[in-house]
């Protein structure tokens, strides 16, 4: 299926180029392919390029363009940020992050807990995908060496109080990450007035190209690079950079930073109508996370009695490209560990959708998907065994679910 017959709702995943990032990365491929550490100008010019794209990351985050890596992905900027902490502070041996967050994170913790003897506390969220604040603060010892807390949960949308946790952080002198890969463009973010030390953000989320991201470290934080050679990136990050996608990032978020103001509201109006109309139409139906404290672009919406990839199967068909909230993994009916930990119920927790919207998003792209999503969801469920009353083998009572 090409670009110009889908109903991509699936911007959380990845995004569109965007037509000026792609236009202001193309000579890069090919006339303008000088190495920024050479010493003709030839290469140096490319540098002098490259320091234009850091000055543009840095006017989105309000940060300093010395506080800027760039980074091969999310990630890559999420591993170097938690291993940097830790290294730097061999003594510490505990970290805090959520339950919630991207395998990006989850996972290395899961691996520094299991394989590095690390204490791991993983914060719990209510039923709208919100932390406690007090469960945070009461976490915290003098052990503790980071807090990485996402800033914007890629499932639901559902934002943390980054701002908060950070000023927390600071005050009980631990260092603050957070993976702001789905806020960074999305939400105003101001480094300038953030008690943040670290922050992570990925390029193919905001309408750069795969295989670039960043990572903001705090001036004068104690940082360990974690790929070392080369001086690249004040020495930070070695490896000859990959000058294309430096480029488009720094076009990226210059485009983001020009666009945020109108699409916190076109967006967010596209996507209430959808979102609302679905909830509307569609008998047992609920939204997952909270109503207000979440992304514009982010819709979670769950349909009880029917499985997430069947009503996906159905989307794609009619063109609509979405996601489902329930990865079913090899074989295994697991649910997302971001609807467990919000402890939606199971006959809820299947049958998740997420619609994730972008600044390319139509009213007809809108109006196609209230169109055809009720008869989908009808159609499948007189062919649900949950409905018809027999065993329901996700009941949580009948079968024991792994973390
Ligand atoms: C996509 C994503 C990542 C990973 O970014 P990559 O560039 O794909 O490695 C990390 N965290 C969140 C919240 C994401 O949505």
């Amino acid at each position: 299926m090409s670009a110009q017959n889908v109903v991509y709702l699936d911007n959380n995943a990845t995004t569109r180029v965007a037509p000026e990032v792609l236009s202001a990365m193309l000579p890069f491929f090919s006339e303008r392919y000088g190495n920024p550490s050479s010493m003709h100008s030839f290469g140096g010019g490319v540098g002098r390029e490259m320091r234009e794209a850091r000055e543009s990351l840095a006017g989105l985050l309000g940060c300093g363009a010395d506080e800027i890596i760039f980074t091969s992905c999310g990630t890559e900027s999420d591993n170097t940020a938690i291993r940097s902490a830790l290294t730097a502070q061999p003594e510490k041996r505990h970290i805090v992050t959520t339950r919630v967050e991207h395998p990006a994170v989850l996972s290395l913790c899961k691996f520094l807990e299991r394989s590095q003897g690390y204490r791991v506390t993983y914060l719990g969220v209510d039923a709208q995908g919100r932390l406690d604040m007090q469960e945070l603060t009461d976490s915290l010892t003098d052990d503790t060496a980071i807090i990485s807390v996402m800033w914007a949960n890629n499932e639901t949308g559902v934002l943390f109080p980054v701002p908060e946790i950070a000023t927390l952080a600071k005050s009980r002198g631990v260092m603050m990450h957070t993976d702001a890969v789905q806020a960074v463009g999305k939400v105003p973010i101001n480094l300038g007035e953030l008690d943040v030390d670290m922050l992570s953000l990925s390029g193919h989320k905001l309408h750069a190209p795969k295989g670039v991201g960043a990572l903001f470290v705090r001036r004068k934080l104690p940082y360990r690079p974690y790929l070392i050679g080369g001086h690249q990136e004040h020495g930070k990050r070695a490896g000859t950079e990959n000058t294309t996608g430096i480029i488009a990032l720094g076009a990226a978020a210059k485009a983001a930073k020009a666009h945020l103001p109108a699409e916190n509201t076109v967006v967010r109006a596209l996507r209430d109508r959808l979102e609302n109309a679905l909830l509307a139409a569609v008998p047992d139906s609920r939204l997952n996370g909270h109503a207000t404290e979440r992304l514009p672009n982010t819709s979670n919406i769950s349909f009880k009695y029917i499985e997430g990839e069947a009503i996906l199967l159905l989307l794609d068909q009619l063109g609509i490209a979405a996601s489902s909230g329930s990865a079913c993994t090899s074989g295994s009916l697991e649910p997302s560990h971001v609807l467990r930990a919000m402890g939606v119920p199971f006959t809820f927790a299947h049958g998740s959708i997420r619609f994730s919207l972008s600044r390319y998003t139509t009213d007809a792209d809108v109006d196609y998907v209230v169109k055809n999503v009720p008869g989908i969801i009808e159609t499948l469920r007189t062919i649900s065994p949950y409905k018809q009353g027999l065993a329901d083998p996700l009941d949580p009572k009948k079968r024991e679910c792994g973390s």
